[in-house]
Order: structure tokens, then sequence, then C-alpha cells
């Protein structure tokens, strides 16, 4: 099956990567596994289960090999994404057998130096490496590679990002072999207007086809409506964040990532499919909250539940 067969919009969990990392418990690696096999009962088809950095940095994603290895052998229909700062992590998933790799290149370089510990220029051989990595692998069972331009919108260091900086970025990561690219605003700061034309002008450079999907933050508010503006240029993969959880250290009581339920609720709502019923996000959700006492979750629709006569897209 493909990853869109039967739907219009690919919703992608991050939380298991993105929210985990930013709060300070961990999480046990069965309480992962419980909370990933509901969001899987709940539809949901690409979930980004950790990454590979030292654990000694990211401490909640010790056990992201083990995570990858168990999802792969009880779902073997997830697409199971991870993120690779290095090749050094490429080669850890894919031993674990990961079926998307998903490496951040910061669009600022103060952010990349200060994030990463890498120059652009590093970054850029680190890319190299994977895909010689990559193209040893039989074709087949070859993991998916994307170049996530991070900071794409905005950086809290250097303020505006330049958008011909960011499609020369885009075209350098297609150049070099990455099969698509991603854009993320990783501060919040992207607004409708800005979404579409930055999308039109990497689609302009390297083809809709080789970006399709956005990672926005809903720091400021505007997470949906540039979900919206998205859609509206032909993005048909978001990432999201069940519970937004994690939220945003800069903005008490603002999700970080967009919220699974909320988006998941807008789309089907506009006629668009998702295969994720929500009802399954409810009970996700209620695993979630049990594996992580007290800590905040986030979205106006597990508050307000859904409305009378809230009908899936057909
Ligand atoms: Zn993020």
């Amino acid at each position: 099956m493909g990853m869109m067969d039967g739907i219009d919009v690919l919703v992608s969990e991050v939380g298991p990567r993105d929210g985990l990392q930013s709060i300070r418990p961990v999480m046990p690696t069965a309480a992962k596994l419980r909370w990933i096999d509901a969001l899987v009962a709940a539809g949901v088809r690409e979930i980004e289960v950790g990454s590979f950095v030292p654990a000694q940095l990211l401490p909640q994603l010790a056990d992201t090999g083990e995570v990858v290895r168990a999802v792969k052998a009880r779902h073997p229909s997830l697409h199971v994404a991870v993120l690779v700062p290095n090749a050094k992590g490429a080669e850890a998933a894919l031993a674990a057998g990961a079926d998307k790799l998903t490496l951040p290149l910061s669009a600022s370089e103060t952010h990349s130096l200060k994030n990463l510990r890498r120059t652009h220029a590093q970054v850029f051989e680190e890319v190299a490496r994977i895909v010689d990595l990559l193209s040893a692998v039989p074709g087949g069972q070859r993991p998916q590679f994307e170049g996530a331009v991070s900071t794409a919108f905005g950086c809290t260091l250097e303020g505006e990002v330049a958008d011909t900086k960011v499609v020369a970025l885009a075209e350098r990561l297609i150049a070099l072999g990455c099969d698509e690219v991603g854009l993320s605003d990783t501060s919040g700061y992207a607004n409708p207007a800005q979404v579409r034309r930055l999308v039109k002008a990497v689609h302009a450079a390297i083809g809709p086809e080789r970006m399709t999907g956005l990672h926005l933050h809903n720091t400021r508010g505007l997470g949906l409506a540039n979900v919206v503006a998205g859609l509206e240029v032909g993005i048909t993969t978001f990432d999201s964040s069940q519970g937004g959880l994690g939220g945003c250290p800069f903005a008490p009581g603002a999700s970080g990532n967009i919220v699974t339920e909320d988006l998941v609720f807008m789309l089907e709502a506009m006629g668009l499919r998702t295969g994720i019923a929500p009802e399954g996000l409810e009970a996700a959700r209620a695993v979630l909250a049990e594996a992580l006492p007290g800590e905040p979750l986030y979205g106006f629709v597990p508050e307000a539940g859904l409305p009378l006569g809230f009908r899936r897209a057909a």
C-alpha cells in the first residue's frame, strides 16, 4: 500500500521525537510502544519515533534504536521516521531498519552552529556521506532521505531568514542526493502569506514533487492557518504532535508542534481524508496522559469535543 492510498493528506506524528525531546521526564520504552500502538490503531501512517543523537545530549531518546526495531516488528506497514544529525546517526538508523531519515539543516548558520555544532559546509559533507551509505542499500529496502531546512521562516538568533537562502539550501540538498526537502518553522515565526510565498519559491526551484511536507509549530497561534496556506499551494504532508506535547518553553500556554487532534479535526471537517479516527486519537491521548502524569497536554478539540453531527471526510 502506498503512503497516500485512500487519503488526501498525510499527518505525520512527531510527538515521540519532537514532543518527548522537549520535556524533562524520560518516557520508558514500553510506554512509548503502548502510545505508538494506540496511534497506529487510530490510523496514523507515519510516526517519527526518535532521533539518533548521542544519549548524553538527549536521554529522552536514547532508546531510539530499540524503539525502531520494536515498532517495525509490531507494525510492518507503519512508515517509521527518525531524525539523524549526521552519517553516524544514519548508520544506526539503517541498522535499526527505519523507513525514513530526516536530516535537519538550519537555514540560519548561527542556529546550525549552536544546534548541530556544524557549519553549512560541514552539514553538506554529512549529507553526501549519508547519500553514499544509502546508495549501497538495495533499491527496495532503501529508506527515504529528507533534508529538512529548519528555521526556514525565521530564527530566534538571526531574525529574518531570506527566501533566497532557503531556496538555495533546498537546491543544494537535492543536488547532493536527498530524495526530498522539507521546510520547518522551528521557531514558530511563519505566517500564511509567507508559507504560500516560500513554498511556491521552493517548488519553482526543485519541483513540487520534491517538497511535499511542512513541519509547523504553533508558538504564536498561527499553526493551523499556516496549514491551510500550505494546502493551498499543494503541500500534502504535515507534521504534528499529539497533545502538542512539549509545549513551547518561550510561550507558556502555547503548544509546541501543532496539535494532532486539532489538525485531524480541521482536515476531516474540510473534507480531506487523513485515514485517522478522532476517537482513536482520544484513546491514544489517554495512553499518553497516563504515561506522563502531570505533563500538560494541549489542544482545543480534546477540550471541547467534536461538534454534534461531525462526520469524517468520505
Ligand atoms: Zn519541531
